[in-house]
């Protein structure tokens, strides 16, 4: 069989740990066999990243603007264990974060569902996309500890010096506080990107926040999605028969649990941060939760949700066996590929994403996966394999099917 050739490339960063061992064993047996990758590569391991004071980091993430498809390995954020780990110079910020502030993106959240692992939740039928608000709110605030009587103001300086005052809470003694705020810019990023992904996807979109309560606040973000709805995706919406739909947190939150799944849920930062645990939780494991981080203006890097499964790599080290589920990885290509193959018009490239996603889970479906699958899966019939026995079996079941 002759290899898919593409036009564009698609930036490829590789990244650190387990990933990035089952990263090269997902191109060399399921990708490079079958396509003629064209692809613009950047190595985010975190030796890289501090070898070049992490400009790496920034040179991906241009490259993702420029080509519009990327695909990402998970990536060790360092700490002060790291620091000492890899010797790093610095403690580098985290990739994913540097890349969706230069994209100004939104992550989405999404599960991959087989019959054969039950979310917890039973009527959860479809998978539940959770897009968060990456930005500001408690992530970015400012807090205070009051420890005697006095009073409390939120105070707004302007550039020529005047001010706008406001009253908090007066304090009769010991109490606590906090400060925090958004862009409207950045809130009509995220609803952009809601609102392309969901057209994208051909799935509904919800948005929810608690604007009774924050009369101001919320209602801003509320009402800039009503705005940029109504002005620039209504008519789109109704052509692809789909709905954007605003209600209360708390209202969403009882209604997506009863809810068969299906749609797009978009969240506020602590909303989305809280809820998109509860799903993954749900639908059964973090292993099969694929991430994309598409940008207002239709830029998209495919990615894993997992991270680096650092103690499967340290097992890995010693020479000892791995199970490590490589499945949200290997969608991660089959979405880049796809989606370089939908822009670039390129038919069989579309297809093979589609084959190979559905050997993956026939695999599955068989009764062949990974421990942590093992654990959760209804099947009785099962064989546990390991990391590399998986993606063999996909391949021989890529090349009959091909
Ligand atoms: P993790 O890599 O997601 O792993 C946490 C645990 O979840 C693993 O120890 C494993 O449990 C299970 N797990 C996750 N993915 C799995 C898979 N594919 N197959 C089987 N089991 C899987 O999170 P972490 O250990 O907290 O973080 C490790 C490093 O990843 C950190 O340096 C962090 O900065 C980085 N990180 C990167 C990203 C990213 O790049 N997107 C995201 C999150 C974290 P058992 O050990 O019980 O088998
Ligand atoms: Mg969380």
């Amino acid at each position: 069989m002759a290899k898919i050739k593409m036009k564009t490339p698609l930036v490829e960063m590789n990244g650190d740990e387990m990933t990035r061992i089952l990263w090269g064993y997902v191109k060399e047996e399921l990708i490079n066999p079958f396509v003629e990758l064209k692809s613009e590569y950047y190595d985010l391991g975190i030796e890289v990243r501090d070898e070049t004071d992490d400009k790496v980091t920034i040179e991906a993430a241009e490259a993702i603007k420029k080509y519009g498809v990327g695909v990402k390995c998970a990536t060790i954020t360092p700490n002060s264990d790291r620091v000492k780990e890899y010797t790093l110079k610095e403690m580098w910020k985290s990739p994913n974060g540097t890349i969706r502030s230069i994209l100004d993106g939104t992550v989405f959240r999404a599960p991959i569902c087989i019959d054969s692992i039950e979310p917890c939740v039973r009527n959860w039928i479809k998978p539940i996309t959770i897009a968060r608000h990456a930005y500001g709110d408690i992530y970015k605030d400012s807090e205070m500890k009051i420890e005697e009587k006095g009073r409390c103001e939120l105070v707004f300086t302007n550039d020529i010096g005047n001010e706008k005052r406001q009253l908090i809470h007066n304090f009769d003694g010991d109490g606590i506080v906090l400060g925090m705020y958004n862009l409207k810019s950045s809130i009509e990023s995220f609803a952009r990107s809601c609102f392309n992904f969901a057209l994208d996807t051909k799935q509904e979109l919800w948005f929810s926040s608690k604007d009774t309560i924050s009369k101001t606040y919320d209602h801003t973000f509320k009402d800039i999605f009503k705005e940029i709805y109504e002005n620039e995706y209504k008519n789109k919406f109704e052509e692809e028969g789909i709905e954007y739909f605003y209600t209360l947190i708390d209202d969403a939150v009882a209604r997506i649990i009863k809810s068969e799944g299906g749609m797009i849920w978009a969240c506020k930062n602590y909303d989305g941060d809280v809820m998109s645990d509860m799903v993954a939780t749900a639908f059964g494991s973090l292993a099969m939760m694929t991430s994309v981080l598409v940008s207002p203006d239709g830029k998209y890097e495919y990615e894993a949700a997992h991270g680096t499964v650092q103690r499967h790599y340290y097992r890995y080290l010693k020479g000892e066996e791995t199970s490590t589920n490589s499945i949200a990885t290997i969608f991660a290509w089959t979405g880049a590929l796809r989606k370089r193959g939908e822009l670039d018009f390129i038919n069989d490239l579309v297809k093979f994403s589609h084959t190979l996603e559905k050997v993956t889970l026939d695999i599955v479906r068989e009764g062949i996966m990974t421990k942590d699958l093992a654990l959760i899966t209804k099947n009785k019939d099962i064989k546990v394999v390991n990391s590399f026995d998986f993606i063999k079996n996909v391949r021989k079941r890529l090349e009959k099917e091909l």
